[in-house]
């Protein structure tokens, strides 16, 4: 008898199915994204036979990437860390020997011992990938375990993802704001507050690709069938753009260009909300004065929009009822990262597009459960521990507090120089720096082998845990371990369905390692001990983990135009959380922090305008970085169903252009600048401007030699040989990862004799 669809789908947390159980959960650990999709795991033995997406969960209503469909491939493959792992060798050449849990705690705690006593905690980095569910289990361990106020993000110079936006935000607005895709509302689309955004400015995002920031692509396109147009700024004709009413195709780097160039034409024309304007912005006068020096003329031959384009886009975006802004990394991807998200949100803000039904709306973490993201230990740090921290003596945001985290670049620094202080030793968790997040990988790969010790935990086996782990930890995947997310809303929960050798959750690890080093801090049994200590931290989170389980998701109620409410200043007020009670369009903090306090542009540091003479030798423009649907940053790469639809790293060139150098779809060709090349291979793009190469990032090969110098083939295709670390504005966030130079040629026998890994690894370098 066929089952109904309420019998198949089922809202409790688990249930049993033939004899199979199903167990309804999230995902949100490696290997896999910034999202928290809603899953059914189907298992049997302790193995999980089957995956679907939950219709049940309001998130993502059944539908699932290529990636969470994967996810089988990936929990089960044999390259996977089972148990951890002591290093016999040398670093670099790859050689372990299995060790017990115990016998890692113990070499653990004799080196940070050791380290703590000769340098000081300070000199103890904890650092992790991308935001996922780690970004709060680390920096416990590196304030409460660690005792050093050094936590980070590896090495991701300028930390130049979300970061820029985000302290740009928390300064002006005091609040993150996000598009409305109605993914609050438990209800979704039919919640009756709830107004579709009529137009949606897609800004250095794809989020079909990249589904980045806790954003489901997907919804989007929800939005599109219910008749939201589009404005797209990208340099690539993406699905997106190709469907959207204006494709902005700019000059990378130059976004901040084009934010003013629009709010140039949204001013002049008068196409603002004077009364939102006037009753709750600070310094339209100063804005509308530093637009003036940004005509759309000047704006179009900055940015290569023409200027009846920029005209067009911004009285369209301007007059929708409402518009919505959507985001991502490339704002962040530039020396002027943080002015450009300025210039970006600044359009959205004079347009009142602020906290109403289908705009830019203000979101905090679920019930303020926060410490999601290295703030809120503080009280585990000496005031004088505190002041230590890389980075503040150099960047008033983050000395301020504005951005919780050590500064790349100056532990990359302190590494090569000792200065301030020596960094001596690197826990490094679910990160996989020297092929992903360091700008300048080569310059990284000699900096992290200077310490004394240094621990990574992770999936598998890494380039970055052969060329400099001495323990390396295995780390559990979502159905392996207890956790819950709090990345906006809803909160949501991870449950434990499966045990895989010897893996531990990071919650469990940063908790056995924190108990060895101070047990003072770290009191808690379990991991559930330690997410419910979490919880209780929050003022209004009344409930356990276990409750949380059995529900799944939990989503308070939504609402709109805080600022008029009280709602978002902390004296109960009305108005915003800042210095001025307004949504500063002139931000009097930078202006006392000695920082331009409106947005400005500023040419990356290679272009064709800022090293001429350079550019004669590298003529193209290097933006690097875009998503794929197969992979995640640099995980996914030893799984076969990915490699057959994605087998080798490419990079974009214009149709004509690579006809005109003879180079055809598929060549290898080498991309090349003052600073180092990589192989990939050439895909070409007709839509793609002539003057600029598009190149992935993160690529390794796991089916090539782990030890050195082939170290997994990590340089030979790697985008961050040619980028640069340190190259950062004032403000300390932004690096220019999507402005370099290039030049291109085709790969051949003769010029491809030393692969950059061997150069890298055994030649000192480019
Ligand atoms: S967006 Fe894709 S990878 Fe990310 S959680 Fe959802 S299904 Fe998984």
């Amino acid at each position: 008898m066929m089952s109904t669809y309420d019998e198949l789908y089922r809202k409790e947390w688990q249930w049993q199915e033939g004899d199979l159980t199903v167990t309804r959960s999230m995902q949100w650990s490696g290997p896999g994204c910034h999202n928290g999709c809603g899953l059914l795991y189907y298992t049997k033995d302790n193995k999980i036979v089957k995956i679907e997406g939950d219709p049940n969960s309001p998130y993502n209503q059944g539908r699932l990437c290529m990636r969470c469909l994967n996810l089988t491939e990936s929990l089960e493959h044999k390259d996977r860390l089972k148990w951890p792992l002591k290093r016999i060798g040398e670093r670099g050449e790859n050689k372990w020997q299995r060790i017990s849990w115990n016998e890692a705690l113990d070499i653990i705690e004799a080196n940070v011992r050791k380290i703590q006593k000769e340098y000081g905690p300070e000199s103890i980095c904890g650092m992790v990938g991308t935001g996922r569910n780690i970004c709060w289990q680390v920096p416990l361990l590196t304030y409460a375990g660690f005792g050093s106020p050094n936590f980070g993000y590896s090495f991701l110079s300028g930390d130049s993802c979300f970061s820029p936006r985000a302290a740009f935000i928390a300064v002006t607005h005091g609040d993150f704001s996000v598009c409305d895709c109605s993914q609050f509302h438990e209800d979704r689309y039919d919640n009756p507050e709830y107004k579709v955004p009529e137009v949606i400015l897609i800004w250095g995002n794809n989020p079909i690709h990249s589904n980045s920031d806790d954003f489901l692509g997907h919804w989007i396109v929800e939005l599109m069938k219910r008749g939201t147009r589009l404005i797209v700024v990208d340099p690539k004709l993406t699905w997106l753009a190709g469907r959207a009413e204006y494709w902005l195709q700019l000059r990378p780097g130059t976004d901040a260009a084009l934010g003013l160039g629009m709010l140039n034409v949204i001013i002049n024309e008068n196409l603002y909300d004077q009364e939102f304007v006037e009753k709750w912005t600070y310094g339209f006068e100063e804005l509308a004065e530093r637009v003036r020096q940004y005509p759309v003329d000047k704006v179009a031959e900055i940015t290569w929009v023409p200027k009846e384009q920029i005209e067009e886009a911004a009285r369209f975006f301007a007059q929708a009822k409402p518009g919505a802004i959507q985001w991502g990394l490339k704002v962040d991807q530039s020396v002027a990262g943080v002015p450009a998200a300025q210039a970006i949100a600044t359009i959205g803000a004079i347009c009142g597009f602020i906290d109403i039904p289908g705009s830019n709306i203000y979101i905090r973490d679920a019930y303020d459960i926060l410490s999601s993201y290295g703030t809120g230990y503080e009280e585990f740090l000496s005031p004088e521990m505190r002041a230590k921290r890389l980075g503040d003596e150099k960047y008033p945001l983050k000395r301020m507090g504005v951005g919780p985290t050590a500064h790349a670049d100056s532990v990359l620094v302190a590494l090569e120089t000792g200065k301030p202080y020596p960094v001596k030793m690197l826990w490094i968790q679910t990160s996989n720096p020297i092929a992903n997040m360091g700008a300048d990988a080569p310059r990284l790969y000699k900096a992290i082998r200077t310490t004394d010790f240094n621990v990574v935990v992770d999936l598998y086996m890494t380039p970055t845990a052969v060329a400099c782990a001495d323990l390396v930890l295995p780390a559990g995947m979502s159905p392996e371990r207890n956790g819950y997310k709090t990345w906006w809303h809803p909160l949501r929960s991870t449950s434990k369905i499966v045990q895989y050798y010897e893996c531990k959750s990071d919650e469990q690890i940063v908790l056995e390692v924190g108990k060895r080093l101070a047990p003072q801090n770290f009191p808690w049994e379990t991991d559930i001990d330690l997410i419910n200590w979490m919880f209780s931290r929050s003022a209004t989170y009344k409930e356990d983990f276990q409750t949380l389980q059995q529900k799944v998701t939990d989503y308070q109620k939504y609402e709109y135009k805080k600022y008029e409410k009280g709602l978002l200043r902390f004296d109960g007020e009305t108005g915003f959380n800042t210095p001025t009670g307004k949504l500063e369009l002139y931000s009097t903090l930078f202006a006392e922090w000695g920082l331009d306090p409106l947005p400005y542009f500023e040419e990356p540091p290679y272009s064709p305008v800022s090293t001429p003479l350079k550019s004669k030798e590298y003529p193209f423009i290097l933006t690097t970085g875009a998503r794929s649907l197969e992979f995640f940053h640099s995980e996914h790469r030893q799984l076969k169903t990915m490699r057959e639809f994605h087998p080798d790293p490419l990079f974009d060139i214009n149709s004509e252009i690579a006809a005109e150098m003879g180079i055809q779809e598929g060549d290898w060709c080498w991309l090349e600048n003052h600073n180092g090349r990589c192989r990939q291979r050439a895909h070409l793009d007709p839509a793609l401007s002539r003057k600029v190469i598009r190149a992935e990032h993160g690529w390794w090969f796991p089916e090539m030699e782990g030890s050195e110098p082939a170290l997994f083939g990590v340089f030979d295709s790697n985008s961050n040989n040619l980028t640069e670390q340190c190259q950062n504005g004032p403000t300390g966030y932004g690096a220019p990862y999507a402005n370099t130079i290039c030049k291109v040629y085709k790969a051949t026998e003769e010029n491809s004799l030393d692969l950059p890994s061997l150069v890298v690894t055994r030649k000192g370098g480019f």
